[in-house]
């Protein structure tokens, strides 16, 4: 798999979506995840260089989109692209197995830096049931576009879990149980980016 197209393809999606994703965000936050990260994932593709690997591609995808997104998930984002690609390491194709030790790097960073677990209405309700998914279909025997896919819906399901979930991180925290009723923002546009990995898996 290429995962430049990977990125290049997030990035299309976030930005098709980032006015609904930053509408989500004003229901319970400052309105600005769609904006913050369509500015993010844009200097990420402009950051991939060609005539590198492909962790070392996710390195510098990550590094840009830690100095160019606004809010808490750009450092969250930026850091999970760049521990991804640290996962990767030297390796020049990139198969099922390889996305695997990726898509479980990218959750422990999140989880390491921003200390939210499963149910607290955050990305983490997509991502973690993502990896899950991703490492059952992979465990199943599964290639590279079967698990991408089941990552792809798993972080669907996900996201729309948060609905009646209360935040307990970040700045829809602040809203107590009036954070119940609405999608969480990072948790859709963490959904985006897993179908954007299954759109170019398959
Ligand atoms: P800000 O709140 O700084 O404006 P964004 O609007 O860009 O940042 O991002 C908000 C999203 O970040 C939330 O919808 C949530 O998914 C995610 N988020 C916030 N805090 C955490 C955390 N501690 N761990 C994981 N994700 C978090
Ligand atoms: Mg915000
Ligand atoms: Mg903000």
């Amino acid at each position: 798999m290429n995962v430049r197209e990977w990125v290049r393809r997030a990035a299309e999606k976030i930005e098709a979506e980032a006015e609904r994703l930053s509408r989500l965000d004003a229901a319970i936050g400052d309105g600005d995840h769609g904006h913050n990260l369509d500015r993010g994932f844009a200097a990420a593709v402009e950051a991939l260089p060609e005539d590198v690997r492909p962790g070392r591609a996710l390195i510098l995808a990550g590094r840009a989109i830690v100095s160019n997104t606004g809010g808490v998930a750009g450092p969250l984002y930026g850091m999970a692209w760049r521990q991804a690609g640290k996962a990767l390491g030297d390796a020049e194709q990139v198969g099922a197995a390889e996305v695997g030790a990726a898509l479980r790097a990218a959750l422990q960073s999140v989880q390491e830096l921003g200390e939210a677990v499963e149910g607290e209405k955050t990305m983490v309700d997509a991502l973690a049931p993502a990896v899950a998914a991703y490492d059952e279909a992979l465990a199943a025997g599964g290639d590279l576009p079967t698990c991408a896919r089941a990552a792809a819906e798993a972080a669907e399901r996900g996201a729309e879990a948060t609905i009646p979930m209360q935040a307990r991180k970040g700045r829809a925290s602040y809203l107590g149980p009036r954070s119940i009723g609405h999608l969480d923002p990072g948790a859709v546009s963490t959904a985006l980016i897993l179908r954007a990995l299954a759109d170019v898996a398959s």
